[in-house]
């Protein structure tokens, strides 16, 4: 018996998905995949909707243990990989497990830039990137106050940003450096 070809895929946002997606469909002889995922997989550009309170948290997620197990998915939850050896084809994870892989697919995403500025390490300054931060600005939810968001930016993700919080009737301002929202993207 042949030894089946192990893929090792880290993250497990759209990109992760739909690569295993991809695999499964086309692939000659059945394969070993493995996802390493430090968050459970969901799609970034719902969480505006969350936070505006239109859907469930359960609504960001783009895969489920159904979804993996139909699939054949290995998923290691809450890991992280730490280092990658390619001379010995592993990936070592933050609780140094080793995971040998035979290919392996880095769509780990992006991260916001924090910009320079004083305080911006400070409790309550947060992007608004991951599930963690969603629900970190719910959390300053209460029946009788409505928080007041200062929003530093207005690009796209912003603007979606903005809309959600909007919806939640927050107390808002917005500081853009040039003279216009959106400035990447409309005219004035
Ligand atoms: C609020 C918001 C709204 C958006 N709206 C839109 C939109 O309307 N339209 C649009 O086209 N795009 C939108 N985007 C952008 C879109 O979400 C991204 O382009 C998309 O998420 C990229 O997918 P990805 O799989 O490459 O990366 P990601 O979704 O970032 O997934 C990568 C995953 O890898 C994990 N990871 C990173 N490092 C490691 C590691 N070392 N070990 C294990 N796991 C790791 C990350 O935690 C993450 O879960 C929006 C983004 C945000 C934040």
């Amino acid at each position: 018996m042949t030894r089946k070809t192990h893929h090792v895929i880290i993250g497990a946002g759209p990109a992760a998905i739909n690569a295993v997606e991809t695999i499964r469909q086309f692939e000659q002889q059945p394969s070993r995949i493995t996802l390493v995922a430090d968050e459970p997989a969901h799609s970034r550009m719902t969480l505006p909707y969350w936070l505006a309170n239109q859907i469930p948290r359960s609504q960001t997620l783009i895969a489920d243990e159904n979804f993996f197990r139909r699939l054949s998915i290995s998923v290691l939850h809450h890991a992280r990989a730490e280092s990658i050896h390619l001379k010995h084809q592993t990936v070592v994870l933050s609780d140094q497990t080793t995971l040998p892989f035979d290919k392996l697919l880095i769509a780990t995403g992006s991260r916001p830039v924090p910009p320079p500025i004083n305080g911006i390490d400070l409790p309550g300054v947060q992007p608004m990137w991951s599930l963690a931060h969603v629900q970190s600005a719910l959390d300053r939810l209460t029946p009788i106050s409505k928080p007041r968001v200062v929003l530093v930016g207005a690009g796209f993700v912003g603007m979606i940003v903005l809309n959600a919080m909007f919806k939640q009737h927050w107390t808002l301002t917005v500081i853009e450096q040039q003279d216009q929202v959106l400035p990447t993207m409309l005219d004035a």
